[in-house]
């Protein structure tokens, strides 16, 4: 079985344009709409030398189910249980919000190796990664998925006991 990685986040982090990136394909939707990519979409990983598969999931906007609102929906819990691999991603433009505690709360519990991955870090200097300690996934890696800057290292470091 290859490992699983799947790309999680809320909306407009740029969890298409990464699934691209790793793909080297041009079939997920990426788009300044937040929240396209409805279903979990799955790709063949083609950056650095281990096969993988990788999981682009859509299903992070918030959802309200009895008067609840539930951060992570069914779609993409299910595409975090079938991982080995998490790519946690937020935004280092826009910074942290609420919604990424949430979902690294929903992390945390899964018990999934999560890496937290700062994206949209070109031409950043490293200080972008300081405020997202605070979520308790361990590192930040800055990364540009648009640019393919630190994508290589992100995917090698992760797959390295693969
Ligand atoms: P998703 O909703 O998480 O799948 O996000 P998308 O991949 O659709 O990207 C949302 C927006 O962020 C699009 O306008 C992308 O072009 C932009 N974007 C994605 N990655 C980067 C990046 O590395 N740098 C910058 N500046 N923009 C990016
Ligand atoms: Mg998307």
């Amino acid at each position: 079985m290859l490992p699983v990685v799947a790309l999680v986040g809320r909306p407009n982090v740029g969890k298409s344009t990464l699934f691209n990136r790793l793909t080297r394909s041009r079939d997920a939707l990426v788009a300044d709409f937040p929240g396209l990519t409805r279903d979990r979409h799955y790709g063949e990983g083609r950056v650095g030398e281990k096969p993988f598969i990788v999981v682009d999931t859509g299903g992070f906007e918030p959802i309200k189910t009895e008067g609840i609102v539930k951060e992570m929906t069914n779609q993409a819990q299910l595409a975090v249980e079938e991982s080995d691999i998490i790519f946690f991603l937020v935004d280092g433009r826009s910074g942290l919000i609420p919604q990424d505690q949430r979902i690294a709360q929903s992390l945390r519990e899964s018990g999934k190796p999560t890496y937290l991955v700062v994206n949209k870090a070109e031409g950043m200097s490293e200080v972008v990664k300081s405020e997202f300690y605070e979520l308790a996934l361990g590192e930040p890696y800055p990364i540009s998925a648009a640019h393919g800057e630190g994508v290589r290292a992100l995917v090698d470091m992760a797959l390295e006991k693969y």
